[in-house]
């Protein structure tokens, strides 16, 4: 029985509820920037460095990959504990990361890439790598705090970490 609940989750409609609804922000800020916005690609998984992560953007073809084996494990772990409101909760925390990523792709635009090309292998290519992922998190914390993601914002936030964790 779990066994087909588990395959039968479709999550690609979660994540194209979850661009819908960081939309019409990232559309306005792409155009203030005079920026294209990047693709989603759903992707059956994503390793980095050993391990599952949710996500990740590729600044050569420009493309947002979300895991999609990923995110099916974190809403069934998520169904168990908050039943049908997981749903909800894995729509905002998804959006939160994918404007994470959205912002990625800013930076990209605005040279970050070659930037980060030029401090190698100095210090000062983590310091400012661990700042562009910090502005990325901003970005995303922003967006959800406009309200355009969700009222309780806190226990989004959660979910957001957890979906990033999730292993
Ligand atoms: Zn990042």
């Amino acid at each position: 029985m779990a066994q087909t609940e588990y395959f039968s989750i479709n999550v690609i409609p979660i994540i194209e509820r979850a661009w819908k609804k960081i939309y019409p922000a990232i559309y306005y800020d792409a155009r203030e920037r005079g920026v294209s916005l990047p693709k989603v690609i759903p992707v059956r998984s994503i390793i980095e460095d050993g391990k599952s992560v949710i996500s990740k953007y590729n600044s050569r073809t420009e493309t947002i990959e979300v895991s999609t084996s990923h995110l099916r494990s974190f809403i069934v772990d998520l169904l168990r504990k908050e039943g049908v409101n997981a749903y909800f909760y894995a729509v905002d925390a998804l959006a939160m990361v994918l404007a994470h990523e959205v912002y990625h792709h800013f930076q990209n635009k605005e040279g970050l890439h070659e930037e980060l090309k030029r401090l190698l292998p100095t210090e000062k290519f983590v310091e400012r790598y661990v700042e562009a992922e910090l502005e990325a998190d901003y970005y995303a914390i922003d967006l959800a705090k406009s309200s355009r993601i969700n009222v309780d914002y806190d226990e989004i936030k959660y979910y957001w970490e957890n979906l990033k964790e999730w292993k």
